[in-house]
């Protein structure tokens, strides 16, 4: 396997310098930014294979990196939160983060997270090569093995967890799933997060796949329950 780099851009050195002695002790390599804006310069020249991110930071704050490198890349975002600050993690999410990790963590639940985010982009790169799986739905067609979901024949930029959830509601039309559920078996139990998650991943996805987000016709609400695919 090769090598695997990680960027992380945190203005506290302390903090910086604890993180990156463990992960290369983990065998990772490490780039290391103390404010957002050349955190931002390495995130696009260096291309790491993961991106530790903190939200408050000099010159640019978190947020704006996250939104600046999604518009390119989809490498996976790990955004570092304060605990009080739980506005954060939802904003992070909108902003195409992948996963947020709450300060104070420890550095056995971090590594945790950093190696199931890689495992996870290592996973579709392989499903590249895999046979094409295409299902229809209505003006949708999603590719369930190889990750890829066109619009009217136009490839649409999802997030690994942004496809994995419309892939689990799709394989499962017209199933109803509370919020619980689908943290559970789309985020799985290794997961931390709260049910927000979820809201905030299907608006994003529907954003992507609705003509009208507000008025979806493929994802669905069952109020007070949950979410479900239909097929319009
Ligand atoms: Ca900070």
């Amino acid at each position: 396997m090769n090598i695997k780099k990680i960027l992380i851009i945190e203005d506290e050195k302390s903090i910086a310098d604890i993180i990156k002695f463990n992960l290369v002790k983990e065998g990772f390599e490490i780039d290391m930014a103390y404010d957002g804006k050349t955190g931002l310069d390495k995130a696009l020249s260096l291309k790491p294979d993961l991106i530790l991110l903190d939200v408050m930071l000099p010159e640019m704050d978190g947020f704006q990196v996250c939104k600046r490198v999604r518009e390119i890349s989809t490498v996976p975002i790990l955004i570092l939160t304060a605990k009080e600050e739980e506005v954060d993690k939802v904003l992070g999410l909108e902003l195409g983060a992948d996963d947020y990790i709450t300060k104070p963590f420890s550095m056995r639940e971090l590594v945790a997270r950093i190696k199931a985010n890689i495992r996870r982009t290592d996973l579709i790169a392989s499903l590249q090569d895999a046979p094409a799986d295409v299902q229809e739905f209505g003006n949708l067609a999603i590719d369930m093995n190889r990750y890829e979901v066109r619009k009217e024949g136009v490839p649409l930029e999802l997030t690994l967890r942004e496809f994995e959830l419309l892939k689990y509601l799709a394989g499962r039309e017209n199933h109803v799933f509370s919020r619980e559920q689908l943290l559970e078996e789309v985020w799985g139990y290794e997961y931390y997060g709260d049910i927000r998650t979820v809201d905030v991943t299907v608006r994003r996805l529907r954003e992507k796949l609705e003509d009208n987000s507000s008025d979806p016709k493929y994802i669905m609400t069952k109020r007070g329950i949950g979410y479900y695919f239909r097929r319009p």
